[in-house]
């Protein structure tokens, strides 16, 4: 068993590294200030366009895609040489992923168009978001049902016939007609955020409850969308990830050519969407919880109390060699998984990816309490990143499925041997 990165992966960790020292992590405080400045607290700061631009320059561009088979501009790396980059990104992750094109939902997007979309769809939407020119969407999760179960869902997307057509007599086009309310859709107070895949019942009625959904591509300014309101994240509105929004559609329509893969198809396109999403997540959570052992080490050295530093504290001691294992333990779980992702594909790895993205994030949230414990009053406050951290990453024991539905099928799995 080798653990060392292969050189194309150290070759681009040495270059993203430099990349978040020289201009990510020395943005972090004038992003800050200009979107202070801004008319919207929505709109962009001009330095993630600068970020975004020198990133590209120096190739650190679309990592998070591999290459699809009609060369989808991606990288073309493996998940194990993406997942120590997206690591590196998880270090900063307001600023990061986007300066990449690297960030959630966009890149769950961007693979469900490079994989089920039509040409048109790619030219239309995949090639604008490659070229990190616009946001967009996921919208799957509504208030009123338990959608951790995504046969639940009750937007409905009603088929509208259209007309014959004159020279072949065969039925031309015809329109989807999209009614219902979602909420926590990230990205889309993002003016910039200018399409929404939706998930939604074509069939609501059918026998197959996996085969009632599909997905539709629904364009922002399409009459009868309303981005409603901001949900909020334990207070955070989540501006660098274009908040979390209430979208309602109101007899939305779209042409029928706007449908993502097939009808009834929208439930395995979910579940395809969040395997490497899933991962993503769990490897900036990692580099969240780097973030957080250094200022962690950092606060701990440099503040005394009753005598004696902070660090020559049994119990300080006690908590960095606990973050320290943790995230070691986390980390090789996740590069297995992603070993096993690029080996025997995602849904050989099925098990994995549930696990780590049960323990990543609960071993993730416990540094960050600490690191939040030994800032004392500061660990709260925006001086320092740890709250929002915090935040960020206890939204992801809920977000992709919470940790209970993972539990449940890993542990039926394992369960079946059994029975
Ligand atoms: C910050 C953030 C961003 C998000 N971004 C998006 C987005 O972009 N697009 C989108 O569509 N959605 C998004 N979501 C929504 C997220 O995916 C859902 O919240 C999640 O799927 C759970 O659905 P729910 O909120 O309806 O909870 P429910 O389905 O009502 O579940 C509530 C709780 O019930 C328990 N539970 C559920 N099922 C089981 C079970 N089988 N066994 C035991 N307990 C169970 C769990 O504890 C669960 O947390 C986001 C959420 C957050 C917090």
């Amino acid at each position: 068993m080798d653990f060392a990165f292969d050189a194309r992966t150290e070759e681009l960790r040495a270059r993203l590294l430099a990349f978040m020292d020289e201009h990510v992590l020395p943005a972090e405080r004038v992003a800050e200030e200009q979107r202070a400045a801004l008319a919207s607290p929505w709109d962009t700061p001009a330095v993630v366009g600068e970020l975004k631009a020198e990133a590209r320059r120096q190739g650190l561009w679309n990592l998070f895609l591999p290459d699809s088979e009609d060369g989808a501009h991606g990288a073309g790396l493996t998940n194990l040489q993406y997942a120590p980059l997206a690591e590196i990104t998880g270090r900063s992750p307001q600023l990061a992923p986007t300066a990449l094109n690297c960030a959630a939902p966009d890149t769950g997007n961007m693979e469900v168009l490079a994989q089920f979309g039509t040409d048109e769809q790619k030219k239309q939407w995949l090639e604008p978001l490659l070229a990190g020119e616009i946001r967009s969407a996921f919208a799957m999760t509504e208030p009123e049902v338990a959608s951790s179960d995504a046969t639940n869902i009750t937007t409905r997307i009603r088929r509208e016939k259209g007309g014959t057509s004159r020279s072949s007599g065969a039925e031309s086009g015809g329109e989807y007609v999209i009614s219902g309310r979602k909420w926590y859709i990230s990205g889309a107070m993002n003016p910039d955020c200018k399409i929404f895949i939706v998930m939604g019942k074509t069939d609501p009625d059918g026998p197959d409850i996996r085969r009632q959904q599909s997905m539709v591509l629904v364009p922002r300014d399409t009459p009868g969308v309303e981005v409603r309101r901001a949900m909020r994240v334990y207070g955070y509105e989540d501006h660098y990830h274009g908040g979390h929004a209430e979208v309602v559609f109101d007899e939305a329509r779209v042409p029928v050519t706007n449908l993502v893969g097939e009808e009834g198809g929208g439930f395995a396109i979910a579940q395809a969407r969040l395997g490497p999403g899933r991962i993503h997540h769990c490897m900036r959570l990692i580099g969240m919880a780097e973030r957080a052992i250094e200022l962690m080490c950092r606060r701990a050295v440099a503040r005394t109390a009753f005598g004696k530093p902070l660090a020559q504290q049994g119990v300080v001691q006690e908590w960095i060699a606990d973050a320290r294992v943790a995230v070691e333990q986390v980390r090789l779980l996740v590069l297995k998984t992603a070993w096993l992702m690029d080996t025997v594909g995602n849904k050989g790895a099925h098990t994995e990816i549930q696990a780590i993205k049960i323990a990543t994030p609960r071993a993730v949230v416990d540094i960050l309490d600490r690191a939040v414990q030994l800032h004392g009053a500061g660990g709260v406050s925006q001086d320092f990143p740890l709250a929002e951290l915090w935040a960020a990453a206890r939204t992801l024991r809920l977000a992709d499925g919470p940790d209970e539905v993972h539990q449940r099928s890993l542990a039926r799995r394992e369960l079946k041997r059994y029975l």
